[in-house]
């Protein structure tokens, strides 16, 4: 049994056509080929209508659409972090940078009145393959952390690594 495609009107069997329920042989009046076609300069004269659509829809649900990058940054994360080793090998002086950076915002973060020696004993008395971290962050994006001994806690290396992991992605999308 054959069909006669309304687009090209070339004669073809019924698994050249796709599914549709709704019609009258149950398959759509356009063939596969034909279809595909349609849909493709479909797709491409609403691209810009989509995009916009989906900026829209990502700025109303903010938080749904954070919660999916979070688990693709989580399913993917070898990748990621393939990624930043490559992009870190070819930028050698980021590391420096990254560095030089960190050290004035933990200055700056230093009050006249923290407990030198109590932060001094928290970084020596830490525990093997553990890293300081500041609980609420030195740069953080409505609050500023301090370099005081309460705002600091241990991490492990994997917690930490998963952290700045995040912010190198951030880093390389700006
Ligand atoms: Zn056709």
């Amino acid at each position: 049994m054959t069909k006669k495609c309304i687009r090209c009107n070339k004669k073809k069997k019924l698994n050249s056509f796709s599914i549709d329920r709704s019609r009258k042989f149950g398959i759509k009046d356009y063939c596969l080929a034909c279809n595909k076609i349609l849909s493709d300069s479909d797709y491409q004269k609403n691209k810009k209508q989509r995009k916009r659509k989906h900026k829209e829809w990502r700025e109303k649900n903010k938080e749904y659409h954070n919660k999916l990058c979070r688990e693709h940054y989580y399913k993917n994360k070898s990748r990621y972090n393939e990624n930043n080793k490559k992009w870190l090998k070819n930028h050698p002086e980021y590391m420096s940078y990254a560095r030089d950076l960190r050290r004035a915002q933990v200055k700056q973060a230093l009050p006249n009145w923290a407990d030198k020696i109590h932060i001094r004993k928290i970084y020596d008395n830490r525990p093997k393959d553990m890293v300081v971290d500041h609980i609420v962050p030195l740069q953080g994006k409505n609050v500023r952390g301090l370099h005081v001994p309460w705002n600091l806690t241990y991490l492990t290396k994997h917690e930490n690594q998963i952290k700045s992991n995040k912010l190198l992605t951030f880093l390389l999308e700006i």
